[in-house]
């Protein structure tokens, strides 16, 4: 890993630029709710953007073009940065979230069902956690946790 001090409100912005071609093909409207003061953290820049924006992708994908809201939330809590994003999609069937993660787990067509697994693995890597909560018909939201302090 190649970890440098990056903000996270500067890293879920990054994420959010590499999909803006996707979002505004979707007529996604994106809201973003972010903390006021970025806080740093150690981060891989490159492998973080890269597990923010596998979760974006998926939330495009999920969502109706024309309808969809993306939100994206970042806060702290103690020594953990967190981000949220949250989609308006179908949601995700209980009985799947215990397989989101694992490889090769894919509901579409021409998935590869790597997405998530690489994210978690980022994650982990940074000593941080993932988890996804759906409400069906409502939506998902998935969160990151990332130490402050490494
Ligand atoms: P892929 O996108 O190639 O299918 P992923 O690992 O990125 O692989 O995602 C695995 C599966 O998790 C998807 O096929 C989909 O069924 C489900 N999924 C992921 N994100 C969402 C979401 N935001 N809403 C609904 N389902 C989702
Ligand atoms: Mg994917």
């Amino acid at each position: 890993l190649n970890i440098q001090p990056h903000g996270i409100n500067e890293l879920t912005d990054k994420a959010l630029t590499l999909a803006q071609d996707r979002l505004q093909l979707n007529e996604i409207k994106v809201n973003k709710d972010y903390l006021k003061q970025d806080i740093i953290i150690p981060a891989d820049e490159e492998k973080v953007v890269i597990a923010l924006l596998n979760i974006i992708i998926n939330a495009i994908e999920a969502m109706t073009p024309g309808k969809g809201v993306l939100t994206v939330q970042t806060l702290q809590q103690k020594d953990k940065a967190v981000i949220t994003i949250s989609d308006n999609g179908p949601g995700i069937p209980e009985e799947m979230k215990m397989r989101l993660f694992d490889p090769f787990f894919t509901s579409k067509p021409k998935g590869t069902g790597l997405g998530l697994t690489s994210t978690q693995n980022i994650v982990m890597n940074h000593k941080g956690t993932i988890h996804v909560e759906s409400e069906p018909e409502a939506g998902s939201t998935f969160t990151i946790t990332l130490p402050v302090n490494g």
